[in-house]
């Protein structure tokens, strides 16, 4: 992977990340679109947990790379497993350079990765209009929805 000045100024541990997200995004499943995305997760209390995009043939039923990678944390470390951070990569390669693709995650990527923060600080690297854009999953959707809104807190530290 070669990247551009901006992924150069940014922290190491912020590129380490999306340099899994890249490895990820090699293993995209995108027969349709040729959208490749990977996702790669900061588990809180250590190690990476990384996805790509699964297509299907239906369209409508295709899974992004953020919430694969969600589910694939809770899969393997448990429904307690909350992430710090976590950086979006994807493969533009058919596209035009001077016209890249935003490639933030879509609604319905923020509401999961919401479920599951750490906090309101935890961090979101993507790509928009050429440029790494990093911030915070509270920025990124400021309302989410709580089924019971009461209980917003107890969310992110696992209780109930
Ligand atoms: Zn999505």
């Amino acid at each position: 992977v070669t990247w551009d000045r901006e992924i150069a100024q940014l922290p190491y541990d912020q590129r380490a990340l999306a340099e899994r997200a890249a490895t990820a995004c090699s293993q995209a499943y995108a027969r349709y679109s040729k959208f490749k995305v990977g996702a790669a997760l900061r588990i809180k209390g250590g190690g990476v947990v990384t996805a790509a995009n699964v297509e299907n043939g239906s369209y409508g039923l295709t899974s992004c790379a953020e919430r694969n990678a969600i589910f694939r944390a809770v899969a393997e470390k448990g429904t307690d497993v909350r992430w710090t951070s976590i950086a979006l990569v994807a493969d533009v390669e058919k596209f035009d350079p001077a016209k890249p693709p935003t490639i933030s995650p879509c609604g319905a990527c923020r509401q999961v990765l919401n479920e599951f923060k750490a906090d309101d600080n935890a961090t979101v690297l993507f790509i928009k209009d050429g440029q790494f854009v990093l911030m915070t999953i509270e920025k990124l959707l400021p309302i989410p929805f709580y089924f019971k809104p009461w209980q917003q807190q107890s969310l992110n530290d696992g209780t109930d």
